[in-house]
């Protein structure tokens, strides 16, 4: 069996201005040099794509997106498209954050065509669910997890350009994270819904002291890192973490 390769991804968010991204994009890459148990991927603001794109050039680190309209060009002020970020040399989008599902209002049938759009335009998507504090706390966090996933994810669903994010809302951003036991249940009740071989990656709080043990957990496939990912030292670690 081949040896497991974690995805360790960065979600940079709206963090960064030129100097920053571009400084924090060549100390990752200038580490991601010898063979790594994972594989690496920043996604930076959309402003910062061009000059990160420049930064890990030659080194083994991924680009990503943040989020991307359904159409593929048009009159969408201040959206972008699929195209746009396979263009500017992404190969990964984030689709479904729960800062677009609840920040923005967007609707598991709004991410679906999402989703479906950055399959149009060759990118895996990397598409978020999980539930927020009230839908755990009423014992509803496996069903909303596995409504979201029936409502989001378009037909011809297959793991080569597919990747499953389990973030719980009430863990983002906010130092708390699920219990290992909490990740496993879920990310095995996921496990059994999309395609086989399909990474599943956990994001909520997590950092170079928690990643270990949630690496380590079977179903686990990688993670997905906000705050983290923004400075080079931590995102380093957490990418160690797995060895
Ligand atoms: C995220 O934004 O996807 C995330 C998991 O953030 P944090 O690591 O800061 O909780």
């Amino acid at each position: 069996m081949p040896e497991r390769k974690w995805l360790v991804a960065g979600n940079w968010k709206m963090n960064g201005l030129r100097a920053d991204g571009i400084g924090l994009a060549r100390a990752i890459a200038a580490r991601a040099t010898g063979a790594l148990r994972c594989d690496l991927l920043v996604c930076p603001p959309a402003t910062l794509l061009a000059a990160v794109a420049d930064a890990i050039a030659g080194s083994c680190v991924m680009l990503g997106g943040q989020d991307c309209h359904p159409e593929p060009s048009g009159a969408f002020t201040g959206d972008i498209s699929a195209e746009m970020l396979r263009d500017a040399g992404c190969s990964h989008v984030i689709l479904g954050h729960s800062e677009r599902r609840h920040g923005h209002g967007e609707s598991d049938s709004v991410v679906r065509s999402k989703v479906a759009a950055a399959w149009r335009a060759g990118l895996i998507a990397i598409l978020c669910v999980g539930e927020t504090r009230a839908e755990r706390e009423a014992g509803r966090a496996l069903d909303t997890v596995a409504s979201q996933l029936v409502g989001s994810l378009p037909d011809g669903a297959d793991a080569r350009r597919l990747i499953v994010a389990y973030e719980p809302v009430w863990a983002i951003g906010t130092g708390l994270t699920a219990t290992m036991a909490d990740i496993a249940d879920m990310h095995a009740a996921i496990r059994s819904r999309i395609p086989r071989g399909t990474r599943i990656l956990y994001g909520g709080s997590v950092n170079p002291g928690n990643a270990g043990d949630i690496l380590a957990l079977a179903e686990v496939d990688g993670v997905l890192v906000g705050g983290a990912s923004l400075k080079a030292d931590d995102f380093w670690r957490i990418a160690e973490a797995g060895r």
